[in-house]
């Protein structure tokens, strides 16, 4: 069975974008795979952030994993700072790292113009610690969107050097690209995004989810009732192909492209199916949620796991690379 490993940050609640962009290939996976779910804190602080709230959204993003179907007998489900040999290898990986690669990051490149008051270390090193939580456990398969390649390619290269300088060791880990389509948020033009607020959070009311799809984009070209539509560029659309069944999405294609049917009918079907969708998940939270100490024993209980992978890991490490113990 090959090991894959994943990484979320500890955003708080999840939304529909990761939802179908990530956590439900994650739930998928379990079937196939020995897989390791991170939250990955030590990431979420390179850039700005409230330290008064990290805890609770670590724990909320946790609940929703869980929630969503992640199982703790199946999944390593661990917060990355419970597991110091994550920035233990990390700093050995800093040693065979090139630093031109780092600067070349696209992300370093974004995330320093958007946080121009704190261009840290951390987050120029961000895809060392990145390299390193995946090999720590040596993972061989990381499921990834096109934006995470470039830091895909050097964990790679990371690697390649960590072998050629203290023996083969570390299996070069591949990507799985994600077939799912960038999920755009309610606005229909940016990727959904909690920090742009164009989401619908797995855990919302009914009356909310209505709410926000009833002002939700569609086709800007579809002004009148009577005009056909094009559900090819109407994110209404694509939201349907994940929630509605075949008879359904024939009904919005042909509906729109004819004008049959108007874009509120449209949307109250997805908010139908999709709040369907969503209810035994909201189910499985409430009880979560109810219960955060059986939460944070699940973390607990996954960190020793990951701990157990990753002393062996970083055991040996050291006596490769010469490290006095
Ligand atoms: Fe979009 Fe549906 Fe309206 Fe067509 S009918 S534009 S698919 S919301």
């Amino acid at each position: 069975m090959e090991t894959v490993f994943s990484g979320i940050q500890p955003s708080g609640e999840l939304h529909l974008g990761n939802y179908l962009g990530a956590v439900r290939n994650w739930v998928r996976m379990q079937e196939q795979y020995r897989c390791f779910i991170c939250i990955v804190d030590y990431h979420a602080i390179t850039q700005n952030y409230d330290p008064e709230t990290l805890a609770q959204r670590t724990l909320e993003m946790a609940t929703d994993l869980l929630a969503c179907g992640i199982d703790p007998e199946r999944t390593v489900l661990f917060v990355q700072s419970s597991v110091p040999e994550h920035t233990e290898l990390c700093w050995i990986l800093n040693t065979v790292t090139p630093f031109g690669d780092l600067g070349r990051m696209t992300q370093f490149k974004d995330k320093s113009e958007k946080q121009t008051d704190n261009i840290n270390a951390g987050l120029f090193n961000y895809p060392v610690l990145q390299a390193a939580d995946i090999i720590l456990y040596k993972a061989t398969v990381v499921p990834v969107g096109a934006d995470q390649l470039q830091h895909l390619e050097l964990a790679r290269e990371i690697v390649r050097r960590f072998n050629a300088r203290w023996g083969e060791y570390f299996p070069e880990p591949k990507a799985l690209l994600s077939s799912t389509p960038k999920i755009l948020g309610l606005d229909g033009q940016a990727k959904m995004s909690k920090s742009i607020g164009n989401t619908i959070a797995l855990g919302e009311d009914d009356d909310s989810i209505r709410q926000k799809l009833a002002t939700a984009a569609t086709d800007p070209a579809r002004v009148r009732r009577k005009d056909p539509g094009n559900p090819d560029v109407c994110n209404i659309h694509t939201l349907h192909t994940f929630f509605s069944d075949e008879e359904r999405i024939q009904w919005v294609r042909s509906g729109c492209m004819t004008a049959g049917i108007g874009c509120f009918d449209c949307k109250k079907a997805l908010a139908d199916n999709l709040i369907a969708h969503l209810q035994p998940i909201r189910e499985r939270r409430a009880h979560l949620q109810a219960n955060p100490k059986e939460v944070g024993e699940i973390l607990r209980q996954g960190a020793r796991k990951a701990r157990t992978v990753a002393r062996q890991t970083v055991s040996e490490v050291r006596q490769r690379v010469g490290l006095w113990s």
